[in-house]
């Protein structure tokens, strides 16, 4: 149920947005907290500041074509969305998979403003992609298509107007060929205009463990405040991308044990500990499925359907592959199977029907706007080193993270205290992260 103030903005956002369910979850999923912030705050109602905010500042839509390996044209759509530029730039990454359409962006981009935000650092929200698939194609088709979705975006973007990332399908190869590009059809070593770059040509260190880093960094704060470590956890990290082997790394680290992975066709189960160096070497360097992962390791045993790697018995799940990954039937599944924790690595894995099974249960839900917000912070970071054209050691940023995610966790954890709803992280980080963006709205004015 939403507050009687909010259901007409929501009701607008089914109508002006219709066949987005993904942009209508997220909306509803923030809308759903703010009851109690629009009873304290008619000022933000009388400004329309919830009804600005579910607006993109500007959406761009574009052709991207390009000519594959056997010299057929092929046509990709190409998207950003500008969502909230009251804090900052527009900051957020830029998806290539198959699923990217307008309401997958939006939802993304709407997720962003509020992430942004938490991290108490100066970037507004936006996200982008395309319906490109990357899986099977050259390494040229890839630099080709990459260019030409720069060759549009880059109208766009700049180091003070907008700054794209990666984000699934994206990585430092990607970034590489559209920096280049950008580049090329600027003549300006912009290096601020893009993140998660190279180390060599003005990347940060740890940007590339961010993510997974900062996920695990604000799970330890959960566990802390609960008087609990990671030490002796059972952990289930799905996915094997970016996100998820950087969370196995730092689970590692903190004394836990990550058991299964997963990828979109399976998961592995490890007792012993998922071998990180041998999945690197089959995500990152060999590109290639997760099954061969128990070819090359006695003991593991892998199932094919992705999606089932929930019922793993586990202390702690981090789900990090993709959106609505975890349903009701997973979360009911984890509460039976002695689960205490959840946190997002993704961006809104868990489905609307399992948080409402979770919210019944004992288990600590910690969302991912809150929980993977890592990745973006140093991405603010690496943009300030280029601002001073400077580079920072691995462990100055390292703990510059660490102590970016301690703070977004006490953030949360005080708002939803001072809201009435001690432990409740969604309350916490929804209130906290638009309480920033609707200040800063109001002081710039109706725009
Ligand atoms: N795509 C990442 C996210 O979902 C990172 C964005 C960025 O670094 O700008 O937050």
């Amino acid at each position: 149920m939403l507050h009687e103030k909010l259901q007409p903005v929501f009701d607008d956002v089914l109508h002006r947005n219709p066949g987005e369910s993904e942009f209508h979850q997220a909306t509803y999923e923030v809308l759903e907290s703010l009851g109690p912030v629009v009873a304290k705050r008619p000022d933000y109602v009388d400004a329309q500041i919830l009804s600005r905010i579910v607006e993109p500042e500007r959406q761009i839509i574009f052709r991207v074509p390009w000519v594959d390996d056997s010299s057929r044209v092929q046509i990709n759509r190409g998207f950003r969305v500008q969502f909230n530029s009251a804090l900052g730039p527009f900051k957020g990454g830029v998806r290539f998979h198959p699923s990217v359409y307008l309401g997958i962006v939006k939802f993304l981009g709407f997720e962003q403003i509020f992430k942004n935000s938490l991290t108490g650092l100066p970037i507004g929200g936006g996200k982008g992609g395309s319906d490109f698939d990357p899986k099977g194609r050259s390494d040229g088709e890839i630099m080709r298509f990459c260019q030409s979705f720069m060759t549009e975006l880059s109208r766009h973007i700049g180091q003070y107007t907008d700054v794209p990332a990666g984000d699934v399908g994206v990585g430092g190869r990607e970034l590489g060929y559209m920096f280049g590009q950008w580049k090329r059809l600027t003549n300006n070593y912009e290096s601020g205009v893009l993140t998660g770059k190279g180390l060599t040509w003005g990347g940060s260190q740890v940007r590339k463990e961010a993510t997974g880093y900062g996920t695990v960094y604000f799970l330890d704060e959960v566990l802390k405040a609960r008087g609990e470590s990671f030490e002796g956890k059972k952990v289930v990290v799905s996915g094997s991308g970016n996100v998820a082997i950087y969370a196995i790394e730092k689970v590692n680290q903190l004394g836990g044990t990550v058991i299964a992975a997963s990828d979109s066709a399976g998961y592995v189960v490890d007792e012993d500990g998922i071998d990180l160096e041998l999945l690197k070497d089959i995500k990152e360097v060999r590109r290639s499925r997760i099954s061969e992962y128990v070819d090359r390791r006695a003991g593991a045993s892998y199932a094919s359907n992705g999606t089932t790697i929930w019922s793993v018995p586990c202390d702690i799940a981090v789900p990090c592959a993709t959106q609505n990954e975890l349903g009701e039937d997973d979360a009911v599944t984890l509460i039976r199977n002695g689960c205490t924790l959840i946190g997002e690595g993704a961006n809104m894995p868990v489905t609307q029907a399992a948080l409402r099974v979770l919210a019944e249960s004992e288990i600590t839900f910690a969302p991912g706007k809150a929980v993977n917000a890592g990745g973006v912070a140093t991405s603010a970071l690496e943009m300030q080193q280029n601002a001073s054209r400077d580079s920072w050691t691995f462990e100055h940023t390292d703990a510059r993270l660490n102590e970016i995610m301690r703070g977004i966790h006490s953030r949360c954890a005080e708002t939803a205290e001072e809201y009435g709803r001690p432990g409740d992280y969604v309350t916490g980080a929804n209130i906290a992260g638009f309480n920033r963006v609707a200040d800063a709205m109001l002081a710039l004015g109706v725009i």
